[in-house]
């Protein structure tokens, strides 16, 4: 029996979205742009698909909805189409913690003669409204700020960002990273989030399958077209449609504003007992992020005086699926540049293990992990040359370390 705890990297395929989706890749596997009458379907299901999506945040015009290949391209076509169209301005706002699909594109833009500023956060991981406003200047094109970040689910005041920006400048461009939002969070592009522009996101964080995203443009937002080729998507988005994956994520999205709020009372239930119940067991145990507001379905934890290597690997086999922020699991050579940038000291970074949920998730879940982790911890403890294992403590000479 395997517990999939890592919903922030991507999510099981809901049957009833794996069902809509089915018929598209079989009998109706038809070019959309074809003229023959038997495309007219797969043509109609996008058109459903985008109506679907266009209502899910907050009754959009259809025609400010592009479906994309993921958030990675959304993003990307945002940003570089942004730049495209407003070759005067050359100022970019973001912020420290974003996930790679913006901070790789801002720093790419930075490396071509554009200034970037990467907004700082503070130990909780929040960003300070003020540095937002003291950065626009007379030159800035765009201010990218993620809603909620990935690894520990802390949520950006984004509706008071973007009005803040525009208050100041109302033709700055403000781009919102939905990726760890959509389905999760109500979100209200014709009212609470009015003052988004650009607005991004990835089906399979939401239980449709990998390869489809979207983009929301508002009408009247200068971006250029970021692929070029035929005329679907109205010309600004050119590649024949993967029209199952479409009719997938309007489904994902159909059934996530149905189910939200019980499964968010629920999933945080569950988050919150585990957070409990580990944090009751283990001693030097810290949640990154604690004291921001945070998305429900996220843990992060430190865990002080060992590896997320070693965690993972012991967690694999009890047959736990989790992430750390240590540099050797997560597949770069640097550690988590999100709790680095949160001035978590660089071991408790190494420690880091991110837990999340999702409504997939059970009770019996829950109960597993708390029945394997903290013995887990104890057994790797036991191998540090900081911890005092008679004593389930940091040894004293080890204790300035936890704070850095
Ligand atoms: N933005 C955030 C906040 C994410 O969590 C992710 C994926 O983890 C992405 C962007 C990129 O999504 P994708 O890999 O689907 O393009």
């Amino acid at each position: 029996m395997l517990t999939y705890l890592d919903n922030n990297a991507t999510t099981r395929i809901a049957p009833e979205v794996l069902a809509a989706m089915r018929p598209f890749l079989e009998d109706r596997f038809f070019n959309p742009s074809s003229a023959y009458e038997c495309a007219r379907g797969p043509a109609d299901a996008i058109r459903q698909a985008r109506r679907t999506v266009a209502a899910a945040l907050g009754g959009v015009a259809p025609d400010e909805v592009l479906f994309t290949s993921c958030a990675t391209e959304s993003l990307n076509a945002a940003i570089f189409g942004a730049v495209r169209a407003n070759p005067a301005r050359r100022h970019l706002v973001t912020s420290a913690v974003e996930h790679p699909a913006v901070l790789e594109v801002c720093r790419d833009l930075a490396r071509d003669g554009l200034e970037v500023d990467f907004l700082p956060v503070d130990r909780a991981g929040r960003l300070d409204p003020r540095a937002v406003v003291r950065a626009v200047r007379p030159d800035t094109l765009l201010v990218a700020l993620m809603h909620a970040n990935n690894e520990t689910g802390v949520v950006f005041p984004i509706a008071d960002l973007a009005r803040l920006t525009k208050e100041i400048d109302p033709s700055v461009l403000f781009l919102t990273d939905a990726t760890q939002t959509m389905g999760k969070l109500p979100l209200d592009l014709t009212g609470e989030l009015a003052a988004v522009d650009l607005f991004a996101f990835s089906g399979h964080k939401l239980h449709a399958p990998k390869g489809v995203g979207a983009l929301f443009v508002r009408r009247g937002a200068r971006v250029r077209p970021f692929l070029i080729g035929g005329h679907q998507e109205s010309g600004r988005r050119a590649g024949t449609e993967n029209v199952a994956a479409i009719v997938a994520l309007g489904a994902a999205v159909e059934r996530a504003q149905r189910t939200r709020d019980a499964d968010e009372i629920r999933i945080r239930g569950l988050r919150d007992r585990l957070e409990a119940g580990l944090l009751a067991s283990l001693p030097c145990v810290e949640v990154n992020g604690a004291g921001a507001e945070r998305l429900p379905n996220t843990l992060n934890l430190s865990v002080h005086f060992i590896e997320g290597e070693g965690m993972l690997f012991e967690l694999n086999r009890a047959g736990i699926c989790a992430s750390s922020g240590s540099a050797c699991t997560s597949g770069s050579l640097e550690p988590s540049h999100v709790l680095r940038a949160m001035q978590i000291p660089f071991t408790a970074v190494h420690g880091s293990i991110r837990f999340s949920f999702s409504r997939d998730n059970t009770d019996a879940d829950v109960d597993r992990v708390l029945a394997a982790f903290p013995e887990i911890v104890r057994g790797l403890r036991r191998l540090s040359p900081y911890w005092d294992p008679a004593h389930d403590r940091p040894r004293p000479e080890a204790e300035p370390m936890m704070r850095g």
